[in-house]
């Protein structure tokens, strides 16, 4: 849809992940769903297609794409399963933190490994009282001269079964609210981090969504990714493009969804003539693609800032708000003119379905996105008296 122009070392990567995901993800991806789990030699199979260093430099053996490529990327890979593509993206930008902002020892440690497949990265963020208010951690690192003690717990968190390497934010000092959050990478056997068990939810389940317990977990000064200060900016920093990666997928799942419903609705009777020729599901998917390409639209506007440099907050905003609403709604559209046989598990749209719930919650709620559009609009409309 969107006309992108990508370099040719990105529409290479695009052509990995189209391979990749027609052939591997779409032969494994149901059963992983009813097993409620994704194997983890998953990453390695990724890392080997190249979908595992995709943000990392190349001098530094990433594949060094942009956002607009990435978004191309996660499109071809969540046409087929959004839980892979989720799992991946999150694994692709502990990496791109490292990269970014790493230590020596880190960047020569950890980035080989990650890119290979063979170390898997996760978020820490979110904890068991609460996601949306971000900046309310409990989470404690105790310390001082850079050396900390981790106590607390993490929950809701992406790659939960195979992560090795954890990004964690923690906050060192709750008097200083979001101004006292940092980052740290610990490795997931650092004596006291327990792997709680992940979580049985609606669908999704190759994400791999769990939580993790620190108990007195010491972590040295060459652990700390952000320090005091940063860390709460440094998490925020990723949110534009996480919440452009979202909405790019819901794209991708709404074009499954017409792909799925339109052939259907064209080949099946009802009533002596197709269904297509029904003029309430015409206009019932004529309004799914109507929303797919608004979506399309508005996920490339936000990724187009993100790469410029620009303010993108308000545009990320709007195209996962709006996205994620056009995919739940959208796929609901496309399986209901598919009739009963929209459940079969022999179509994708129950599982797309699903995807599109859990969309709206990762990266950002719709209301916190709600909540980001209106203090824009204030803004702009704010008077001095
Ligand atoms: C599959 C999955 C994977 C995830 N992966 C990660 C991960 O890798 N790392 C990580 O750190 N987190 C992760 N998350 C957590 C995700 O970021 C949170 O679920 C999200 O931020 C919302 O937090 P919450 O679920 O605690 O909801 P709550 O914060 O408890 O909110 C509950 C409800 O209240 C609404 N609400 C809250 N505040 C306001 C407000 N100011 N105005 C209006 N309404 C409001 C919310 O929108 C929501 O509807 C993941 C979640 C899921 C489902």
């Amino acid at each position: 849809m969107s006309n992108i122009d990508l370099n040719e070392d990105e529409l290479a990567v695009v052509a990995d992940a189209k391979e990749f995901a027609a052939g591997y993800v779409a032969r494994h991806c149901r059963q992983w769903e009813m097993d409620r789990e994704m194997p983890r030699e998953v990453f390695q199979a990724a890392a080997d297609a190249g979908l595992c260093g995709l943000l990392v430099r190349t001098d530094r053996g990433g594949r060094g794409i942009g956002t607009c490529a990435l978004l191309k990327v996660l499109e071809e890979l969540t046409y087929v399963d959004m839980s892979v593509a989720f799992a991946l993206v999150v694994h692709n930008n502990h990496a791109r933190f490292i990269d970014n902002a790493g230590t020596p020892d880190m960047i020569e440690g950890y980035l080989p490994k990650m890119i290979a497949g063979e170390m898997i990265g996760a978020f820490l963020l979110t904890e068991p009282q609460g996601g949306s208010d971000a900046a309310a951690i409990a989470m404690r690192a105790e310390g001082d001269k850079g050396s900390y003690v981790l106590n607390g717990e993490k929950a809701w968190i992406s790659n939960a079964p195979h992560a090795d390497l954890l990004n964690v934010f923690a906050q060192t000092d709750p008097a200083a609210g979001a101004r006292g959050i940092a980052s740290f990478q610990v490795p997931v056997d650092t004596p006291g981090v327990t792997r709680l068990p992940a979580y049985e939810m609606l669908g999704c389940h190759a994400i791999g969504a769990g939580g993790f317990r620190f108990e007195n977990v010491q972590v040295g000064p060459g652990q700390q990714l952000v320090p005091a200060g940063q860390g709460f900016k440094a998490a925020m920093a990723g949110i534009d493009l996480a919440r452009a990666c979202v909405a790019a997928m819901c794209v991708a799942m709404l074009r499954a969804g017409l792909d799925t419903a339109m052939p259907h609705i064209l080949q099946r009777h009802a009533f002596g003539r197709p269904l297509a020729e029904q003029q309430g599901l015409q206009w019932q998917l004529a309004d799914v693609a109507t929303d797919m390409r608004a979506s399309d639209l508005l996920a490339y506007d936000a990724a187009r800032l993100i790469d410029q440099g620009g303010a993108s907050a308000e545009a990320a905003a709007h195209a996962k708000k709006f996205a994620t609403r056009a995919a739940f709604n959208g796929l609901n559209a496309c399986m209901q003119a598919m009739g009963a046989d929209g459940l079969k598990q022999d179509y994708p749209l129950a599982r797309h379905l699903a995807a599109a719930k859990v969309a709206q919650y990762v990266d950002g709620t719709t209301e916190i996105q709600n909540v980001v559009i209106s203090r824009a609009l204030q803004k702009a409309y704010q008077t001095d008296e």
